[in-house]
């Protein structure tokens, strides 16, 4: 990584969004993390070939943000590319029940676009708050549904350069999983398979869906979403509440009382704070319950 790298990347990316030091708390929805060296919104697939062209030749660490929603991002920031999908690569189209999303699309867009065709399998995601390329590489999913449930394919970028598209059973879903956590291929887009429904019925189960979030999850404080993995025929939150832990708090990161699944960030909670806090709690619970949680957030950077 040459002293001087930065300069060469704004020449090579001249007319994109290119900001440097970007802070990452305007970009996590935990509103944590130091700067990133280099920020850059994506419009083409040709950009993106650009970047990561540039990265490798120049020995530039490079990471690809979605919508920030599941990820812990270090005090100090992130050193390297940090690259995100704008507009031109978040286009949301439809061939028949087959909705064709881009990587950058949100997933709330999709839900919402497929109530509009009164086509019915997305309603489990209108709540969640990632890009569909988050959400496929997390196979993202709540109320009995993820995404593995509709994905008929994913197109891929591939560490070799090719765009390959990957079935399904390529795929390799899982809990929180895919194949994404073995190979770094890039998300460009997926072709979810709905169905027909009834419009009116979609948006009541899209809005009670929303209400319970609301109800249950702490969605006025900034978050990650679930801290940790559910453990196989258990619940974090109940072995989290069991521990006796409702409410601790290290810094401005506090074990949610609303739901003990979630840490928040009350006010200036820093990555370190939340660390220290997951930390605790791993601890405490296996004491409590022999139970090891494991961290469903990712965490990013230094
Ligand atoms: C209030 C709240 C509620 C939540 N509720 C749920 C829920 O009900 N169910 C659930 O599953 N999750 C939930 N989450 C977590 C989160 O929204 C999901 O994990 C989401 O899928 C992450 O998407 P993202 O775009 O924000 O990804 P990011 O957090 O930005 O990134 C996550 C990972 O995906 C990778 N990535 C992003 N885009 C791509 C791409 N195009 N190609 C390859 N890799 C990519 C990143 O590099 C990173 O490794 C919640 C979060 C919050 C804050």
């Amino acid at each position: 990584m040459r002293p001087d790298w930065k300069e060469s990347f704004l020449k090579l990316m001249d007319g994109t969004s290119v900001v440097v030091d970007e802070p990452m708390n305007k970009h996590t929805t935990f509103r944590i993390g130091g700067d990133a060296d280099v920020f850059v919104r994506l419009n083409t697939i040709e950009e993106l070939k650009d970047v990561l062209h540039f990265c490798h030749e120049e020995d530039v660490p490079f990471f690809l943000l979605g919508k920030g929603s599941n990820l812990l991002v270090g005090d100090k920031g992130i050193r390297g590319v940090v690259a995100t999908f704008a507009e031109g690569l978040s286009d949301i189209s439809f061939r028949e029940d087959l909705m064709i999303a881009e990587a950058g699309a949100t997933l709330a867009a999709a839900a919402n676009a497929a109530l509009q065709k009164g086509f019915t399998g997305l309603e489990f995601a209108a709540g969640i708050p990632g890009s569909i390329g988050g959400a496929i590489r997390m196979n993202a999913g709540a109320y009995g549904g993820e995404m593995s449930h509709i994905v008929e394919w994913v197109r891929v970028l591939a560490p070799d350069g090719e765009i390959k598209t990957l079935s399904k059973e390529e795929m390799e879903f899982g809990y929180r999983r895919s194949v994404l956590v073995r190979i770094p291929y890039i998300v460009l887009a997926a072709g979810l398979r709905l169905s027909p429904g009834d419009e009116k019925s979609i948006r009541i189960t899209m809005m009670e869906l929303g209400k319970k979030r609301k109800e249950k999850q702490p969605l006025e404080y900034p978050s990650a979403g679930s801290t940790f993995k559910r453990p196989e025929g258990n619940f974090a939150g109940k072995l989290i509440t069991e521990a006796g832990l409702s409410g601790l708090r290290v810094g401005d990161a506090v074990v949610s009382p609303k739901h003990n699944g979630f840490i928040v960030n009350e006010g200036i909670a820093t990555a370190e704070d939340v660390l220290t806090l997951i930390e605790t709690v791993r601890k405490r619970v296996y004491e409590h319950s022999g139970i090891l949680l494991e961290p469903e957030v990712i965490f990013v950077g230094e």
